[in-house]
């Protein structure tokens, strides 16, 4: 047959979910790409993943079957938000209930994570008993994401009980924990699902000066956990030994720990760190900037979470950190039931917090922030304000950086060929960004309830 009448078949004729499904492709968009922004180039995707063009034309002689006008906007990967402790009223902690009621109240968050450009997110539940996390982790175990579904879960993110009595914040101090028996000790708090590794749970917190915590570290780290530290009093060399064993990453950097001393810095000091061993793989580290002590290889300072709301961490604070370790900031809304709602009263993990006008969060009562209200795309706005970073940087900040803190920047926060079609569609004509589009697992989501 000559080859202009084999258009439009699939030489692969046993393939047949390459012949069926449907081959997007989209135009006229600016693509954040390897830390850069492309104009004039396409980006192709099919059954949720994108995909290399030139396959499609020299091996299966395919061309597009829709075409997804993107009118000039930023197009970039979907947002990730590795803290979260729930929305619209739910709060991921909460076991009250059957589990269709904790299964539905999840979905609810999942869904209306979508409509701020949140693609995939890591459900965080604060220091529970072992009857809490057996009741709900299974709920949060990762799944897939889709447009009818909500965005992908990445596994939970567990915040304490293995953190500091002084530096507590909203947690629970009767159900707080030490691990003199080590990794039996975390089994023991999360039960069955910690042997399930990152399917289960992807991110911990802990204080590393509580005894037997430290020790503990390359065994969660062995089973596919990424160890954070914080809510701890912790000095600057128990951090630097708990980076030494493994932990990647410092959890809302500034809030719930030491505050910097210039005599020992604590866990804050990390980022002024200049003698760690370097990372012999890059996967799970920082890539080097800068400011990196090796600036050819990964950086061995951790990543850390901040909380970019114009409350949790002073705008000059937030410039101190970036200006000190750029590739390792990763934004967090730390967002908590009462996201999506008026001010107001709400709970959490059982106790009352007051929302005001501003979104901030405290214990009733007190002074002691609980969380946020914030979005993900406020916080990347932000940051871009507060730092005077680039686009790029505030939106790696929320897409590159907390992929490759959870180790799966193959497949999430790039737009590389073989990752998930995950994007957003960004207007910046302003100079900040504003959602306009957004697709999960290359489904496009209903925004029009936004
Ligand atoms: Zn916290």
């Amino acid at each position: 047959m000559p080859t202009h009448l084999k258009l439009n078949m699939c030489p692969i004729q046993n393939d047949k979910k390459c012949c069926s499904s449907p081959i997007y492709k989209i135009v006229n968009a600016r693509l954040l790409m390897n830390h850069e922004i492309v104009e004039g180039s396409y980006l192709w995707f099919q059954n949720g993943k994108i995909i290399n063009p030139q396959n499609l034309f020299f091996d299966h002689l395919r061309e597009a079957d829709k075409i997804i006008d993107a009118k000039g906007m930023l197009v970039v990967p979907g947002f990730i938000d590795t803290q979260i402790n729930g929305a619209y009223g739910i709060d991921f902690a909460d076991h009250e209930g059957s589990d269709e009621k904790i299964q539905a109240d999840v979905d609810t968050v999942a869904k209306g994570l979508l409509q701020y450009g949140c693609t995939s997110f890591c459900p965080t539940v604060v220091s529970s008993e072992p009857a809490v996390y057996q009741k709900v982790l299974p709920h949060l175990n990762a799944r897939k994401g889709s447009a009818a579904g909500g965005a992908e879960i990445l596994g939970a993110h567990v915040e304490g009980p293995f953190i500091s009595v002084e530096k507590k914040g909203a947690h629970k101090q009767a159900v707080f924990r030490t691990a003199e028996n080590g990794i039996e000790d975390f089994d023991d708090a999360y039960g069955s699902e910690l042997k399930k590794g990152s399917e289960a749970v992807s991110i911990m917190t802990l204080a590393p000066e509580l005894s037997g915590v430290a020790d503990a570290i390359p065994d969660l780290v062995a089973r596919g956990v990424k160890v954070a530290l914080g809510h701890t009093a912790c000095k600057i060399a128990e951090a630097e030994r708990a980076v030494v064993q493994g932990a990647t990453s410092i959890t809302h950097l500034f809030n719930a720990m030491q505050a910097f001393h210039h005599r020992d810095p604590g866990l804050i000091g990390v980022l002024g760190a200049a003698d760690l061993p370097i990372p012999e793989s890059s996967k799970g580290h920082p890539e080097p900037s800068d400011t990196s002590p090796c600036r050819t290889k990964p950086d061995p300072r951790p990543f850390y979470g901040i909380i970019c709301d114009g409350v949790h961490v002073h705008p000059n604070s937030v410039r101190i950190a970036y200006y000190s370790h750029p590739t390792g900031a990763v934004l967090v809304t730390d967002a908590l039931s009462a996201m999506g709602l008026p001010a107001g009263t709400y709970s959490l993990g059982g106790r009352d917090v007051a929302v005001d006008h501003n979104g901030a969060a405290y214990i009733k009562g007190t002074s002691t922030l609980a969380g946020s209200t914030v979005t993900i795309d406020e916080c990347i706005r932000k940051f871009q304000k507060f730092t005077n970073c680039t686009v790029i940087e505030a939106v790696e900040a929320a897409t590159l950086h907390p992929a490759e803190l959870l180790g799966i920047s193959d497949r999430k926060g790039t737009l590389n060929v073989g990752a998930d079609a995950d994007f957003v569609f960004l207007d910046d004509s302003t100079g900040e960004v504003q959602v306009k589009r957004v697709f999960v697992a290359g489904d496009e989501v209903d925004l029009s309830t936004k």
